[in-house]
């Protein structure tokens, strides 16, 4: 197939066996290119190969994360392409090869995907590591993670004959080098020997840059001297209006100079992005999940049974409200026995079927505040006691060098112990793919408690709406346009507050709708709680899906 939209990203989530993604940026690309094959977009993707992966979890008895290597094997997953090409990084060449994947709709339409692989035997020994590790190493390993990922991408596509792309999707600011390559392509093809402000409009007509971070700590950037040393491009100093901010190459910036699309992946995201970069027009496309690999074998069978072509039109899961609530019910507990087997084999912790079952699990990070529900033990000790009985599952990967996260993850431990009577807390060690789509379907409500507004959007709950599991969220990210209240979830809003100092309003707003609201519901009222299930998957997972998403990038801004 000829690739028509090139589509870069830091890492992809292509199967549950290959750990070549960390979280959300790499299963949101995954998503994408299954719903893109489905749709039959003619789209191909590059992304690097993480021959090490990304690292398998293991916690202590304290709850403290250590890291292990999660080594796979590429050749049962891939195909190496008899292809070379090359980058100069520090004025060395360095080579790679390219090994190819293939997601294939159920209609057998492909979207090929390139890993870029440095491991080869012509370039030196830490050449040859490049891209062995997702998220790994110093600012200067990363750097030259994004010559190979950016210009790499470019002469890779180009050795492979793809010659007729029209654009290039920046699925975040790491492959923003890209650009760099499409301006050599144009001097090159005028003959000339440097580009020109002519070049940089002309090279902005073919990207689309879809920015994920509402906080300018999270965008890459590296010191001039670093850039100057790893690329040796004279025009990076003498263009910094184009390829820097604060005088840092800064590749979010360079993304936006050579973008004539630019998109936040949730409305608010868009808002907050546009207070960030006002000289930017920002336009919002809300993300989603692929429907098919995140529902439950149960929710999937009762789907065909009275929604027959959900798979292929997932609008149609609005008619979710024809299915008899008694059978939204019985696949729900299908998904949660499933959770909860799973959850005691792991742990011991005898957990029960029949408790209302909380469900956390995302990177563990500052800003998502993992622990924010474990605020005020003796609150809960007392909503227990007094109201209903409840229990929580909890999972979650910090980045190495997030210890700030590694802490949050001891917190979570601590109070496991001190509730133990109470409440049950597990925290289930290396969340991935296959504990994802076990715990979004198999817990009864989803509870997500962001620092607003840092979540752009967030996708694990669109994950939950599909097996009509309910939310119960700060507002922020997607759940702003998810949510509505007492039908396909609950807000936890503590009103007007004061953002840095909103932990104990925001607890006490949960802790609220917890007790008065959700606990009653699931035990008092088990019709109105299958209620905001059906509306669950009816008025969210018939939107917020990336067969909707993509839908939105091939009007908006692929083919305009
Ligand atoms: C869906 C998913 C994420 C992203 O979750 P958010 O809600 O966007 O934070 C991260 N990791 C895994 C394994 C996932 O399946």
């Amino acid at each position: 197939m000829n690739v028509k939209i090139a589509y870069f990203s830091m890492e992809i989530a292509l199967e549950p066996g290959m750990p070549t993604y960390s979280g959300g940026l790499g299963v949101l690309a995954g998503d994408t290119l299954r719903a893109a094959a489905d749709l039959k977009v003619p789209l191909g993707a590059v992304t690097l190969l993480y021959r090490k992966g990304y690292f398998c979890q293991r916690l202590d008895a304290s709850g403290w994360q250590r890291e292990e290597p999660n080594e796979w094997a590429v050749e049962d997953f891939l195909t190496e392409l008899p292809t070379r090409a090359s980058v100069t990084v520090e004025g060395r060449t360095v080579y790679f090869r390219a090994w190819q994947y293939e997601v294939k709709s159920a209609e057998g339409f492909t979207v090929p995907v390139y890993l870029l692989d440095t491991d080869v035997p012509e370039n030196a020994a830490w050449d040859r590591t490049l891209t062995h590790h997702l998220y790994g190493g110093d600012a200067h390993y990363r750097l030259c993670q994004e010559v190979v990922l950016g210009i790499g991408g470019v002469r890779m596509l180009r050795a492979l004959g793809h010659n007729t792309i029209a654009r290039f999707h920046l699925n975040e600011g790491h492959a923003a080098l890209l650009t760099l390559a499409l301006l050599d392509e144009q001097t090159a093809r005028d003959g000339r020997n440097a580009f020109t402000r002519a070049d940089v409009n002309t090279v902005r007509q073919l990207c689309v840059f879809t920015t994920h971070t509402p906080v300018p700590a999270g965008h890459d950037k590296f010191p001039l001297e670093l850039a100057m040393r790893v690329l040796g491009r004279k025009e990076i100093p003498e263009m910094q209006d184009v390829f820097c901010y604060d005088g840092l190459l800064n590749m979010t910036h360079l993304a936006l100079n050579l973008s004539n699309y630019v998109n936040g992946v949730a409305k608010k995201h868009a808002e907050v992005s546009r207070l960030m970069f006002a000289k930017y027009p920002i336009n919002a496309i809300t993300n989603g999940v692929h429907v098919p690999s995140w529902v439950s074998p149960s929710f999937a069978a009762l789907f065909d049974r009275y929604i027959p072509g959900w798979r292929e039109d997932n609008f149609s899961l609005r008619y979710a409200f024809r299915i008899p609530p008694q059978e939204i019910w019985d696949a729900h507990c299908e998904a949660k026995r499933r959770l909860i087997e799973y959850v005691n084999r792991e742990t011991n912790a005898g957990m029960r079927e029949d408790r209302l079952t909380l469900g956390f699990a995302r990177r563990a990070t500052a800003y998502k505040r993992a622990d924010l529900f474990l605020h005020d033990i003796n609150r809960l000790q007392a909503i227990a006691a007094n109201t209903g009985e409840f229990q929580v599952v909890y999972a979650g990967k910090a980045h190495p060098h997030d210890h700030e996260g590694k802490e949050q993850i001891k917190r979570i431990f601590q109070a496991r112990d001190a509730l133990k009577d109470r409440v049950q807390i597990v925290y289930l060690a290396d969340y991935n793919w296959a504990l994802g789509a076990l715990m979004t379907a198999g817990v009864d409500v989803w509870l997500n408690t962001p620092q607003p507004p840092q979540e752009a959007s967030g996708t694990s709950g669109m994950k939950a709406a599909l097996n009509g599991v309910p939310s119960l969220s700060i507002l922020d990210g997607w759940w702003i346009e998810g949510c509505i209240e007492d039908k396909t979830g609950w807000a936890i809003d503590p009103g007007p507050v004061d953002n840095d100092r909103r932990t104990g309003p925001d607890a006490a707003a949960l802790y609220d709708k917890l007790e008065r609201v959700i606990l009653p519901l699931y035990a008092k009222n088990r019709q109105g709680f299958i209620d905001v299930m059906s509306h669950a998957i009816a008025l969210n997972g018939s939107f917020f899906n990336t067969q909707r998403m993509v839908l939105e990038y091939t009007l908006k801004a692929y083919f305009r």
